[in-house]
């Protein structure tokens, strides 16, 4: 189901004459009203004016999420306060909190845009949508809401948390779809078993699932156990919060990226070169639409990779691949570059092991160590030690063939690690360098 079906499904020659028009305005809006951006423009030599084609936007500088945190907390915005209706924040994954904010029209476009994703799943003002993203600072929870009442749809307005009282609601309210991050969908699924709920027999149906990398395994995982179908959905505050980009159910391999509001570039994240379709790199956004805090060329330190090719669901917008980790949560583990997403596709892959795992980075003299700690199924736990040497063993061998690392494998309890209700933190890194 396309929600906006005139630009959704846009010829390619339309949507970027489209993009063009909207990048010449916010480039000369950004360099009229930002003095961040006009001394940047300045630098680069480049004006509003020389942007002719869409090949320019090459000439322009790079935005990194530092020179967000040098003009905090409003210093990028480029309309006056009382034009502000609305302020979020991130998360703060990685460092100090940034700031974003909207206008009216903003608030309007980011609600359609999570329509447009709502849609994509499936769903319609028939729906009822169990929100479980936070609420609050964090752009998940109200950007959610905001799409859900635009589709028309039924939204519980859940938040984060408070996981028993979820369940019940799953149950009563029997909300067909439900948004949430990766992790907690396997969470509630976990714990509504524990209370003796038949998960799989909700009326749930769709997962909109985000906020934090997730693998084709967990996929299943979470489709088998919920017994619905999972859907990935990518955003970040900076840009606009979640409904960047998303997974149609009718092709399900890959994110459109909702190029009338967006334009997308892929990089090597060391030469801020481009790379081609098809090949990995850093995603860089340039909102074209956002009035109060436009972004020219955002580095997301988000790594995937780009397709073009049209997809049987109509829309004509490039996909993106899953996100498989960031540029910047890489570990450098004596030497090697590993992504925590990668271990995860690894043990997932093996029968036996759970997806609840932990890093726990550390340094030896000077070497680091890399301790990998994964929950083990109820049934294997409950086998004979020798199962479950015959496993720590496969694992150890399996990381050290894909990532060539060598990794201490811990293997322990069902049941026994943190979870967690918003994105998971699965590293902990002790090396004092
Ligand atoms: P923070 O950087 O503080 O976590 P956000 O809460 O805005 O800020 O999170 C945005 C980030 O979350 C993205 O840049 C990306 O790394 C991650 N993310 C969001 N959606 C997905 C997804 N579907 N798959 C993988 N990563 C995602
Ligand atoms: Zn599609």
């Amino acid at each position: 189901m396309i929600f906006n079906y005139e630009f959704e499904t846009l010829p390619r020659e339309a949507l970027e004459a489209l993009q063009l028009k909207r990048l010449q305005q916010v480039a000369a809006r950004c360099y009229h009203t930002v003095s961040f951006y006009r001394k940047a423009f300045d630098n680069a030599k480049v004006k509003p004016e020389d942007i002719k084609s869409l090949d320019d936007l090459r000439r322009l500088p790079f935005t990194v999420k530092q020179d967000l945190r040098d003009n905090y907390p409003f210093g990028l915005f480029t309309v006056p306060m009382n034009n502000v209706v609305r302020l979020h924040a991130s998360t703060g994954t990685t460092g100090n909190a940034t700031v974003v904010g909207y206008t009216k029209r903003d608030i309007e476009t980011w609600a359609e845009l999570m329509a447009r994703c709502f849609s994509a799943a499936g769903l319609t003002s028939n729906d009822i949508i169990h929100n479980a993203y936070g609420y609050g600072l964090f752009t998940g929870g109200l950007g959610a809401h905001y799409g859900a009442e635009k589709l028309g749809a039924s939204v519980i307005p859940m938040s984060g948390g408070s996981t028993k009282r979820q369940i019940v609601i799953l149950q009563d309210f029997g909300p067909t779809a439900i948004c949430c991050t990766p992790s907690y969908a396997l969470f509630l699924a976990e714990a509504g078993k524990d209370m003796g709920v038949d998960m799989r027999a909700l009326k749930l149906r769709v997962g909109i699932l985000g906020a934090e990398p997730w693998s084709e395994r967990m996929r299943q995982e979470i489709e088998d156990k919920l017994n619905i179908t999972a859907l990935n959905i990518y955003g970040l505050s900076e840009i606009i919060g979640p409904g960047v980009s998303m997974e149609c159910a009718e092709a399900k391999n890959g994110m459109h990226i909702f190029e009338d509001n967006f334009i997308v570039e892929c990089i090597n994240p060391v030469s801020g070169e481009p790379v081609p379709y098809g090949q990995p790199g850093e995603l860089v956004f340039t909102t074209i639409t956002k009035e109060a805090f436009p972004l020219i060329r955002y580095r997301t330190k988000d790594m995937s990779c780009l397709h073009p090719e049209p997809c049987r669901c109509g829309r004509t917008f490039v996909k993106m691949e899953r996100v498989t980790g960031r540029s910047d949560d890489m570990l450098i583990i004596r030497g090697v570059n590993v992504y925590p997403s990668q271990i995860e596709s690894v043990l997932l892959n093996i029968e036996g092991l759970e997806p609840h795992y932990q890093l726990v980075v550390d340094r030896e003299g000077t070497l680091d160590t890399l301790e990998v700690q994964v929950e083990v199924s109820e049934k294997v736990f409950s086998d004979e030690v020798r199962i479950l040497q015959k496993l720590e063993k496969r694992l150890t061998k399996d990381i050290k063939d894909l990532l060539g690392v060598s990794a201490k494998v811990k293997l322990v309890e069902p049941k026994t690690l943190q979870r967690f209700e918003g994105k998971a933190q699965r590293v902990t890194d002790k090396r004092k360098i």
